[in-house]
C-alpha cells in the first residue's frame, strides 16, 4: 500500500510518475490547473457496516485524468501536499464529495461521505470553513461527513490540530484516524483528539486468513479500540476469509473489494437500493 505522507516531491515525482511525460514543474503546473480543466474525478467505495451487511457510506477517492491517463492518488498526493495545491485540491474534493452525497441522500437519508483530508489542510488554519461552506453549500448536517486523518497528519502539530477537530466534531462531524497501525503511534495518543473510529490498515487484513499473528494483532487493535469506545473500520477485504476473520474479531464496519471496489459516481446509483432494500 503506497502512501505520501512525507513528501519529497522530486522523490515522488521520480518513482511514480515516469510514465507521465513531463517535468516535476510541468507537473505541478498541470495540477495547477486541473481543477479548473474539470480533470479531477472522485470515485466511491462502499464502506459496510457488518451486523446488518447495510453500506452506510462511501469513501470518495480521488482521481486524475491526466494525458488520456488515470493517475492514483498515491501518485499525485506527495506532490499536492508538497506544493500546498492539496488545500485547493481538496476543497473540490469536500465540496463534490458533499454534492454527491446530497444527491443519493434523496434515496438513502441516513448515508454518509468519508473524505480524506492530509495533514496540509488540518494545518492550513482554512479546514474548518472549508467544511463548513461544503455542508452549507450543499445543505448537509455535520453528522453526514466522516473526516479520515493519518496518524501523521494528527501527530504533526497536535495542538491546534486538536482545536480543529473539536471545532469540527461540534458540528457533528465524525473525525476517523486512516491506515492505523502503519505509523509508529499507540491509540493511547489519540485519546486527546475527538476520534471516533479506527480504520485498521491493509496491510492487517491482508495476511489475517493465514497469519495466526495478524489475527491477534487485528483483534489487540480492535479489542482497545473497544475500550476507548472507538469504533473500527477493516480496510482492504478482498476474500470471504478475510471478511469472515474480521467479522469474528468484532470489527463494526467493513471496506474493500470483497464488498466493492471504488467506482465512479454513475457506477454507485444501482448499489444504493441493493445495499437499503427497506428504502
Ligand atoms: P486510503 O484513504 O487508505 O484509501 C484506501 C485505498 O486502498 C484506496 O486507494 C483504495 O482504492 C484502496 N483499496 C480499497 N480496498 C482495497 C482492497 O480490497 N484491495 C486493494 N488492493 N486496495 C484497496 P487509492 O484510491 O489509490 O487511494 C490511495 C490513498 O490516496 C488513500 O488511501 C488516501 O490516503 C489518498 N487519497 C485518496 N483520495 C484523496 C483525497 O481526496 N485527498 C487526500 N488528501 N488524499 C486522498
Ligand atoms: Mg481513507
Ligand atoms: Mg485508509
Ligand atoms: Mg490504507
Amino acid at each position: 500500500h503506497v502512501k505520501a505522507t512525507k513528501p519529497s516531491g522530486a522523490a515522488i515525482f521520480d518513482d511514480r510518475l515516469r510514465s507521465i511525460a513531463l517535468s516535476e514543474l510541468e507537473l505541478t503546473n498541470a495540477m495547477r490547473e486541473a481543477v479548473g480543466r474539470d480533470q479531477f474525478e472522485l470515485y466511491y467505495q462502499p464502506i459496510v457496516e457488518l451486523h446488518t451487511n447495510e453500506v452506510i457510506a462511501y469513501e470518495a477517492l480521488l482521481r486524475w485524468h491526466l494525458q488520456g491517463r488515470m493517475v492514483s492518488p498515491a501518485e499525485f498526493i506527495g506532490l499536492a501536499e508538497s506544493t500546498d495545491l492539496i488545500v485547493e485540491i481538496g476543497e473540490w474534493v469536500l465540496d463534490s464529495a458533499c454534492a454527491q452525497l446530497a444527491r443519493w441522500r434523496r434515496q438513502q437519508s441516513t448515508l454518509r461521505i468519508a473524505v480524506n483530508v492530509s495533514g496540509r489542510q488540518l494545518r492550513g488554519g482554512g479546514l474548518l470553513d472549508t467544511v463548513k461552506a461544503a455542508l452549507e453549500r450543499n445543505d448537509l448536517p455535520g453528522s453526514a461527513l466522516w473526516l479520515e486523518l493519518t496518524e501523521t497528519a494528527l501527530i504533526e502539530d497536535h495542538l491546534s490540530a486538536r482545536e480543529v477537530l473539536r471545532e469540527l466534531v461540534a458540528l457533528g462531524v465524525t473525525i476517523c484516524i486512516d491506515d492505523f497501525g502503519t505509523g509508529y503511534s499507540a491509540l493511547g495518543n489519540f485519546q486527546k483528539f475527538p476520534i471516533e473510529i479506527v480504520k485498521i490498515d491493509k496491510s492487517f487484513i491482508d495476511a489475517i486468513d493465514r497469519d495466526a499473528h495478524k489475527v491477534v494483532l487485528t483483534s489487540a487493535i480492535e479489542a482497545l479500540s473497544r475500550a476507548l469506545g472507538l469504533a473500527t473500520v477493516a480496510e482492504g477485504v478482498e476474500t470471504t476469509e478475510q471478511e469472515a476473520q474480521v467479522r469474528a474479531i468484532g470489527c463494526r464496519y467493513a471496506q474493500g473489494w470483497y464488498f466493492g471496489r471504488p467506482v465512479p459516481a454513475a457506477a454507485v446509483v444501482g448499489g444504493l437500493a441493493l445495499a437499503t432494500p427497506e428504502c
